[in-house]
């Protein structure tokens, strides 16, 4: 690639950013960035919501005038390399690259959408985005119930960021474990017990089937009947809970055992979609992600995708670390340096803090349930709140889980990234070889 090669990157997120903070110098970069905020790392929304950081603490490294903030790309023409902007403008490539990252799935609940609608009622809100969070987190306030929908990664940080405003929160979560993608049934189960302990009130293998709003027909009582402090709410609330007239605001999910829980507020926390529509209309391969190879080229050579919106040896990841690598793999492509992308060994992690209770650190990485005939390693320590396990096969450390004490995470995860065969488990598990 040459200086007055001109690379357009449509996304201002996490792998667009750091890509072109990784070309510059080199090519004519553009950044289209539909999202009027500063760019921020989203990753730390949970700790905006809880009200730990500011939103400013958010932000990213910004590329200066290479991004054009609040521009969406609506069109890509492939045969004139060219790619139309919601405000009018058109912006020409040699290069180009989607990082589109990915949408909250809204789930098919009854009552979600009036029909022809595509407005969500009051109260409801998902969690992907600066916006989101900000609209959350004028909503929340102590004694507001809130439902998670939703116990994975996404619905448990939301959860336990609604708690700590001192919300009245219950996560329905339709698996029969918290985290069940990264962690196993222990671990799940400490997860558990610390987000009680903030006062979060679980509901497994609980199916919600719709919402209620204002306007709605009455309906069963609720399982969760208000809480004082709910009651005693203070004049000036009515019983629409303020929505505007005519607005529809919503009041309560229903579940697919017919009991309702009533609500202020409800957290879509139903996973995330890779934005795709761009690439699709394209004519680009697009299965779940937009498809790319070793060098982070889709379909067409001109076009490549990193991020959450790309699908990598059918992989998507949707998480931070692979994200970046990808961002730095396809600047080393973009620059001609000899460079292959060929996989990210993901690692989770997670801090749930809380007041009074203390935090709890969570990390996991690779297949956390054993096989049969794989050797496992576990230590757990009750009074400590501490638990630890690694799977090994064919004396290859493939995946582990680490709760509470997370002192060896760094160790664990170099043997594992690395395909290492680990020496001495127990040392490996503890920080002082187990003295
Ligand atoms: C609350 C929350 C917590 C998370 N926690 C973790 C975590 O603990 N660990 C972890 O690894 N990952 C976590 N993630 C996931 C992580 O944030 C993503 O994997 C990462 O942001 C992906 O980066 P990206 O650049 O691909 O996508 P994004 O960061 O989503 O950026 C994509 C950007 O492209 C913009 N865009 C899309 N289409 C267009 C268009 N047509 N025109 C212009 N702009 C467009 C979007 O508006 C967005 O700003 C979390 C995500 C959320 C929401």
């Amino acid at each position: 690639m040459t200086s007055n090669q001109r690379v357009v990157v449509i996304g201002g997120g996490l792998a667009g950013l750091r890509l072109a903070a990784r070309l510059t110098g080199g090519a004519a970069v553009t950044v289209l960035g539909e999202e009027p905020h500063v760019p921020y790392n989203r990753v730390l929304l949970a700790e905006v919501l809880a009200g730990r950081y500011a939103p400013e603490v958010t932000a990213l490294p910004a590329p200066g005038p290479a991004l054009r903030r609040g521009v969406r790309a609506v069109r890509i023409d492939r045969a004139d390399r060219t790619v139309r902007c919601d405000d009018g403008t058109v912006a020409e490539y040699d290069a180009l690259v989607l990082a589109t990252g990915s949408n909250a799935v809204l789930p098919p609940l009854r009552g979600l959408f009036e029909p022809e609608g595509r407005d969500l009622p009051d109260g409801v809100h998902a969690f992907r985005t600066m916006d989101d969070c900000l609209a959350l987190s004028a909503a929340v306030r102590p004694g507001v119930r809130a439902v998670v929908i939703g116990g994975g990664l996404l619905g448990v940080s939301a959860a336990r960021a609604l708690a700590a405003r001192g919300a009245v929160v219950v996560l329905a979560q339709q698996g029969e474990r918290l985290m069940e993608r990264q962690l196993d049934t222990e671990a799940s189960a400490l997860l558990a017990a610390h987000l009680t302990s903030l006062g979060v009130e679980i509901h497994t293998e609980c199916r919600v089937r719709g919402l209620r709003t204002t306007g709605d027909s009455p309906a069963a009582p609720p399982r969760n009947p208000a809480p004082p402090a709910f009651e005693e709410r203070g004049p000036g609330r009515s019983p629409g809970n303020g929505a505007a007239p005519g607005q529809r605001r919503v009041t309560g999910v229903e579940l697919a055992d017919g009991y309702r829980l009533d609500a202020d507020l409800v957290v879509l926390a139903c996973g995330v979609r890779p934005r795709v529509g761009l690439a699709r209309a394209a004519g680009l391969d697009v299965r779940t992600g937009i498809v790319v190879d070793d060098h982070l080229r889709t379909s067409d050579p001109r076009i490549h995708a990193i991020g959450d919106c790309a699908e990598h040896a059918g992989q998507v990841y949707g998480l931070a670390g692979p994200a970046l690598e990808q961002a730095d793999a396809l600047a080393a492509v973009l620059t001609g340096t000899p460079a292959r992308y060929t996989g990210t060994r993901a690692l989770t992690r997670l801090t749930l803090g809380g007041a009074e209770t203390g935090s709890l650190d969570l990390a996991a990485f690779g297949e956390t349930t054993p096989r049969p005939g794989d050797d496992v390693v576990r230590l757990a320590d009750a009074t400590r709140r501490t638990y630890r396990k690694v799977v090994v096969r064919d004396e290859r450390l493939v995946g582990g889980v680490l709760l509470g004490e997370l002192s060896t995470v760094g160790a664990l995860a170099r043997t594992w990234e690395g395909g290492e065969s680990p020496h001495d488990l127990f040392h490996l598990l503890t920080d002082d070889g187990g003295h």
